[in-house]
This record gives C-alpha cells, structure tokens and sequence, in this order.
C-alpha cells in the first residue's frame, strides 16, 4: 500500500482513539512518518507503535503524540519546547502547528540528523539545542526564557524543576514520570505562578538520562 494511503489509515485510528482536534489530525496528515524512521523500518512506518532509532532510543507511537499534544491545547501562536528531539517527526509535527518550536537533544548524532530531515522538509520555525534536557533551553538561540507548552517526550524520574520555571503563566507542561517499569504522563499547568500537577494516564517512554549517570 503506498505511505499516503497507510497514513490515511493512521488518522483514522487516531480518530477511533478520541483524537478529534483538527490542526492535530491535519499535522499528520501532512507529515511523512517515513522520512524520520530508520530505513529499514521504512515500511512499518504507519504501524501505530513506536520503532527503533539509533543510540538504543525510540520514535514515539504516534497515537502517544497526538494525546500529548491535545492534552496541551496547541494554538497556533505558541512557542513549544520539546525535550527529547529524537527523531524530528514529533518537532515536525509540532511545528506544523505552532509558531515556533525549540527543541533539545542529548545526542548530536541524532540532532544534527533530524536537524537535516527538518531542514530538507523546509521547516524555519524549529530551533535546536544540544544539550542536557533536565535543563531546557538554556544557553540556546534564541535566549527564551519562556515557552507556553513544553512536552518531554522521555521518562523522567522526578518532575524536572528547571522546565517547570520556564513554563509561562498559563502555560501546559506534559512528561511522562515514572522508571522504566512503570510510568505515568504527568501534565503541569501553571496558574497565578503556582503549578496545577495532575496524573493523566500510564504511559512507556524510554527514560530522560541524567547526566552523569
Ligand atoms: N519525540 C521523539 C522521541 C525520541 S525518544 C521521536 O518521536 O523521535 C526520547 C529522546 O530523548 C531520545 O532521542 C533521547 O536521546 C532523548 N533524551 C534522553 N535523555 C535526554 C536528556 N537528558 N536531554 C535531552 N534529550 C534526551
């Protein structure tokens, strides 16, 4: 079946699965899947599943993205943060929704690969960092200090601290917290600057490594 038709497929079970924000359904309608995944895994791109990238990490199921990403709320003049780069498909996705992204790998090697990806895609509102994401965006261009929705899309063992101060008032956070056994997705609101912490749902990301560890 050709990539189009199987990616038809897929909105159709995010549909299926509650996902009925429309910016989000046409974010993957328009991104190729195929294009961030391993060649070899080319073709169980539209699998609803997560695959195997390079460095022992993963991309994300796509149905776990799309209720990240409505779990924030997106609209279209945020500024996001995504810790966890990784392959680049859910910066794309991200991107083709909001004003801005900025996005943080531990791995060069897999930044500056899906900085490629994004780049041929002709993205220019995605901004990347390499570093530790426990600390978010820092000593990065542009100097934000802000964002109105951070998504961390890898386990963390503790609710990272440094992102939740670079939340904005009336911003949404997402992580998942939890081992590597067991975790559940954590979503953060921040109200008259103090932080609103509701459990969502469990969830199996792999984890957010810390540094010196
Ligand atoms: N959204 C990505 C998910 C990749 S998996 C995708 O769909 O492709 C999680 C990513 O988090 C991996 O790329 C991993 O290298 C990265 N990561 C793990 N610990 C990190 C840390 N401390 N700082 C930044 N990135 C980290």
């Amino acid at each position: 079946m050709r990539f189009e038709d199987q990616r038809a497929i897929l909105i159709e079970e995010l549909k299926l699965n509650s996902i009925s924000d429309p910016d989000i359904l046409a974010a993957f309608a328009k991104i190729p899947r195929e294009d961030y995944v391993l060649p070899q895994f080319r073709e169980y791109a539209y699998r609803n599943q997560p695959l195997p990238l390079n460095l022992g990490q993963t991309i994300s199921q796509p149905l776990m993205i799309a209720q990240m990403m409505s779990i924030l709320k997106l609209c279209s003049s945020d500024r996001v943060l995504e810790i966890g780069t990784g392959s680049g498909y859910q910066t794309a996705l991200l991107a083709s929704v909001v004003d801005e992204v900025c996005t943080v790998e531990l791995y060069d090697q897999l930044s500056l690969n899906a900085q490629k990806v994004l780049k041929a895609a002709g993205f220019k509102n995605i901004y990347f960092r390499i570093g530790d994401g426990w600390q978010g965006w820092q000593k990065a261009y542009p100097a934000y200090k802000e964002f109105n929705k951070i998504i961390v899309s890898a386990a963390a063992d503790e609710i990272p601290m440094r992102l939740t101060e670079q939340l904005a008032e009336g911003g949404i956070m997402v992580v998942p917290v939890g081992d590597s056994h067991q975790q559940i997705l954590n979503v953060i609101t921040k109200k008259h600057g103090e932080l609103e912490i509701r459990q969502d749902c469990p969830c199996a990301f792999v984890p957010l490594i810390k540094k010196g560890k």
